[in-house]
């Protein structure tokens, strides 16, 4: 993909775990690289289709000078994430931010820290039978709008399905989301809980009604298999529920195991 380098602005700011360096303050040097489809902008030469370098350098400084850190981890991994979320461009960044002449007491140039940040391409699934489904699917949807770390950028039809799983309940409203986020795979779950809480979902039988349900489908090409996380999840490929309205927004998105598009897998399940 193509980027944008910026290399060693310096800001003078009041970052550091001693008292010392909050109060007088000292010069850092912050490089970017900003990874963005730039063709559009230098076909037509016009800046409104890139990333404005002058800009994100007084961006950087701004937010360098608002707040105080003491760790450079959090104040590089705060700025990458304001970076990519203020410019919308900017799909991934490489950041390093360096202190010259750290207070250690012995002979030093620079140190230090360098991170990689990257909106991640999520697909989730919804589904509710309980209560008024259509506003309970809209409200999660809504709080996932709502953070600044997820931007959902697809949304299927609503579908009326019959519930599986042997329980005996009304029909679910279920459909399937695109999401960019900066969230990883742990964080996105316990928003999902959060989304869970808020619309008053209480656990009672494994696979009964519920006013909202969310899991997550994909996250990247990953494949995660934790105590708290499996992902791809480990039913979607049994259920129409998910890979009907996934056709519909991500038909060539190939799941990660086994190599095939949300369209073939959904082929697979209609001839069993
Ligand atoms: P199913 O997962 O078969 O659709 P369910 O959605 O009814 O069943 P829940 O009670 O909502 O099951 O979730 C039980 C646990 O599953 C959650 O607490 C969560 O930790 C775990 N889990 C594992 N993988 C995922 C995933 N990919 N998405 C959401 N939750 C997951
Ligand atoms: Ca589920
Ligand atoms: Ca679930």
């Amino acid at each position: 993909m193509d980027k944008i380098k910026i290399t060693n602005l310096e800001v003078f700011c009041h970052h550091g775990v001693y008292k010392e360096e909050n109060v007088l303050g000292q010069k850092f040097l912050v490089s970017v690289e900003l990874y963005a489809q730039l063709s559009a902008a230098a076909k037509k030469d016009d800046i409104l289709q890139s990333v404005n370098y002058g800009q994100v350098c007084h961006f950087i400084k701004e937010e360098m000078e608002k707040n105080t850190y003491k760790l450079i981890e959090t104040l590089t991994e705060k700025l990458a994430e304001a970076i990519l979320i203020h410019f919308p461009l900017v799909e991934k960044i490489k950041i390093e931010v360096k202190k010259p002449w750290a207070p250690i007491l012995l002979p030093i140039e620079t140190v230090a820290v360098e991170m990689e940040r990257k909106w991640h391409l999520v697909y989730l699934s919804l589904g509710s039978n309980l209560g008024d489904k259509e506003s309970n699917l809209n409200v999660a949807i809504d709080m996932l709008r709502t953070n600044p770390r997820c931007k959902v950028t697809k949304v299927s039809n609503y579908i009326q399905t019959e519930p599986v799983g042997g329980v005996e309940q009304g029909d679910f409203l279920n459909c399937a989301l695109e999401l960019k986020t900066l969230l990883s795979p742990e964080e996105l779950l316990d928003y999902i809980g959060k989304i869970e809480q808020k619309l008053m979902r209480i656990r009672t039988i494994h696979w009964g009604p519920r006013t909202i349900d969310l899991d997550i489908l994909l996250y990247d090409y990953e494949v995660i298999y934790s105590e708290r996380l499996i992902i791809p999840h480990p039913q979607m490929q049994y259920r129409g529920f998910v890979l009907e309205p996934m056709c519909t927004i991500a038909p060539e998105v190939k799941h990660p195991v086994f190599g095939k598009t949300m369209y073939q897998l959904y082929q697979e399940y209609l001839k069993q």
